[in-house]
């Protein structure tokens, strides 16, 4: 018996909104690969600013996300899919290669449509391969994912109009991304962001589309991970952590906290949205560029710097 994933209502069907991947092959690719994917954890000199509060009011208030929302969300098509940065080289973008989109309708969904008749009950399971084509790095993602046929409501002739009766539907198959490998980042993960923390955003961005309850979780124990690094002890839980680095920087404790109550609703009671989880993830991104590149720090000085060049000048 094929099996939705968690929070599968994307589907942007007016009629039905379901969703009946094949979740036998698909559960199996997954846990394949997460238990294959090779893990090395490191560790890396722990930054003062963050813990003594100097990621504050002006960080959060003056700097932006990058995370392109729309490439996480949209669906695929047989002759494209959205322009994914490549996972090795982090420059390129990636594109089909021609002729490697194969799907499969699912024994379920040709039980059904034999039943019903109807083409809105077809499901299929596909299967592609991406390439970059940025420089030499040629870097190959393997997607996998669903197909499902949609009306799309657009009218079939003319005679219909004329006759006033109800538009016939014409009908698109959409196909949902639910796992790539190597998976691609969602957000760019600065260089001095410790592996632990790495190894945990990542393995949130690999469930990202198969089950957001559990990257919400996995989002959840990056924090931890994050309160390891500023070395706010470990024994008082993660709640009392982030009160406890809330003293030295309320601004930045607040968003963490709102993060830590998205990764509990994931561990227990697994109704997080797509859009939820996207909002945390922008969240950390913020975070992990403030802490470790410092953006906001970097362009306050390139300010200070041009406004006493030019200050001088008028002078
Ligand atoms: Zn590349």
């Amino acid at each position: 018996m094929n099996q939705a994933p968690s929070g599968a209502t994307w589907w942007p069907s007016a009629r039905t909104g379901i969703c009946r991947p094949d979740g036998a092959e698909i559960l199996f690719w997954f846990w394949f690969y997460k238990y294959a994917a090779p893990t090395a954890l490191g560790t890396n000199a722990v930054p003062k600013s963050f813990c003594d509060g100097r990621l504050g009011q002006l960080a959060f208030e003056s700097s932006s996300a990058n995370m392109k929302r729309s490439l996480w969300t949209q669906p695929l098509t047989k002759q494209s899919s959205p322009a994914w940065p490549c996972p090795a080289c982090a420059s390129g973008t990636l594109a089909f290669v021609p002729n490697s989109f194969v799907e499969k309708e699912t024994v379920e969904s040709k039980q059904t449509y034999k039943i019903l008749g109807e083409p809105e009950s077809i499901t299929y399971t596909f299967s592609a391969w991406l390439k970059c084509s940025y420089g030499n790095c040629g870097e190959k993602v393997a997607v996998i994912g669903v197909g499902k046929v949609i009306a799309t409501g657009a009218l079939d002739s003319d005679e219909e109009l004329n006759e006033g009766g109800p538009p016939s539907p014409e009908y698109q198959t959409i196909y949902q991304p639910l796992f790539c490998w190597p998976m691609l980042d969602m957000f760019e993960l600065p260089e001095k962001c410790p592996d632990k923390i790495k190894l945990e955003l990542q393995a949130g961005f690999r469930l990202f589309w198969l089950d957001q309850a559990a990257s919400a979780g996995r989002l959840r124990v990056s924090l931890e991970r994050l309160m390891d690094h500023c070395r706010v002890p470990q024994h008082l839980g993660l709640h009392k952590r982030i009160e406890k680095f809330s003293e030295k920087d309320s601004v930045a404790g607040e968003k963490l906290m709102a993060l830590k109550w998205l990764g509990n609703t994931g561990s227990h009671q697994s109704n997080v949205s797509r859009d939820d989880l996207l909002d945390g993830f922008e969240i950390l991104e913020f975070l992990v560029a403030e802490l470790f590149d410092k953006r906001t720090d970097r362009v306050t000085k390139l300010a200070r710097q041009i406004s006493k060049k030019h200050k001088s000048r008028r002078k």
